[in-house]
């Protein structure tokens, strides 16, 4: 791979710009290379985001946006194109699979906010996701994708400083089928009684094989994905979305609670996207220094982290927790300093959607700068 490819990226969640500036894709494609785009993850039609904290909108009218069009012109740009799937996030596929995932009580995950997450160790959910995957691979010849949701279920968003308890933050999964691959993977056996007793005895005495075993879960169906991904196109990347657990600041709970052993997973991912999403975690901006340094320790491949480009989680059962209420041209351009002078290999902006509002909403070049300043392309 080639590292100038990974600099810099946006996340492409909604095409709302489109439809909202009446740009068209030269338009937008140049406007990409002038701020250095080297890559964009992105949603389209065969790999479709779901309204998380940041909603979609859809064009009255019946217009479509072209992703084959926005796809071909991106490529004779050199800009990367990783198609975003949503692994575990995805309600109709819990339905249809009945994979619900089950927390230490033996109570089921209920949908929380917009959050809902699968318990990954179904197969019949894992193949329905690599056949959704395949098709996008097959139209539009991805240059890789970007996993997310790639992980045991959590709102790691609400892990707020200070409110980070891992005795009682609930973890997944401890449904039957979890249990009974756990104990034939590992020929430990799991003690008489409910699910409650049996979590406490893997969150006890047995949590080290336990982690081990869910952290093997995870890798396990990265790898299935990626055979998949690497058979449409053998030089395609995976990129992985990476819980911005630091262990100074919250233990092992990113594979502990998530299963995500970034050591582990660096035979079967290409590139680590750590999600920092400091706002959401009322961190300060300095915090993706050592988060981003953090991550590089624990692999040897690529590691880039993400910046917010807008305040999230500031309303409903989100309202006064402490978090900043605004992203300023300020707080944007801090938190891309402070990756900038970490040991990451890149950067990337959630989402692409703030950074075209304020320059063609509200006429404000100061986020556009702030990237160029930062991560311009050589
Ligand atoms: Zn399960």
């Amino acid at each position: 791979m080639n590292a100038e490819m990974i600099r810099f990226g946006l996340k492409i969640t909604d095409f709302d710009w489109y439809w909202e500036y009446g740009l068209s894709l030269d338009d937008v494609i140049e406007k990409l290379l002038g701020l250095g785009v080297r890559f964009v993850s992105a949603y389209n039609k065969y790999l479709p985001g779901a309204d998380s904290a940041v909603p979609t909108a859809v064009p009255a009218g019946g217009a479509v946006f072209n992703d084959r069009a926005f796809r071909d012109k991106l490529r004779k740009a050199g800009i990367a194109y990783f198609g975003y799937l949503n692994f575990g996030f995805h309600e109709d596929g819990i339905k249809k699979c009945h994979n619900y995932a089950v927390d230490q009580a033996g109570k089921r995950l209920e949908k929380i906010d917009w959050y809902i997450g699968a318990c990954p160790s179904s197969d019949e959910f894992v193949r329905s996701r690599l056949s959704v995957l395949e098709e996008a691979m097959r139209h539009l010849d991805m240059d890789g994708v970007h996993l997310g949701f790639m992980r045991f279920p959590g709102f790691w968003e609400l892990a707020l400083p200070g409110t980070f308890e891992p005795d009682v933050w609930p973890e997944y999964c401890f449904c039957g089928r979890c249990l009974a691959a756990f104990s034939e993977k590992t020929g430990i056996a799991l003690p008489r009684g409910n699910t409650a007793e049996k979590a406490a005895f893997l969150r006890g005495p047995a949590r080290k094989e336990w982690t081990g075993f869910k952290c093997a879960v995870i890798r396990n169906v990265i790898d299935r994905l990626r055979s998949c991904i690497r058979h449409c196109n053998k030089d395609a990347l995976v990129m992985l979305n990476t819980v911005p657990f630091n262990a100074a600041r919250y233990g092992s709970g990113g594979k502990d609670f998530f299963g995500q052993d970034i050591t582990l997973f660096s035979d079967v991912v290409d590139v680590f996207e750590v999600m920092g999403y400091h706002q959401i975690l009322a961190q300060p901006a300095g915090w993706l220094t050592e988060t981003s340094n953090y991550f590089k320790s624990l692999t040897d491949r690529p590691v880039i982290c993400t910046v917010q480009g807008a305040a999230l989680y500031t309303k409903g059962m989100h309202a006064g927790k402490g978090r900043l209420e605004n992203i300023g041209p300020a707080e944007f351009e801090a938190a891309l300093a402070a990756v900038s002078r970490s040991r990451a290999d890149g950067a990337a902006v959630f989402t692409l959607s703030d950074v075209f509002r304020r320059e063609y909403g509200e006429h404000d070049v100061s986020f556009g700068n702030a990237i160029r300043k930062h991560f311009a392309a050589p």
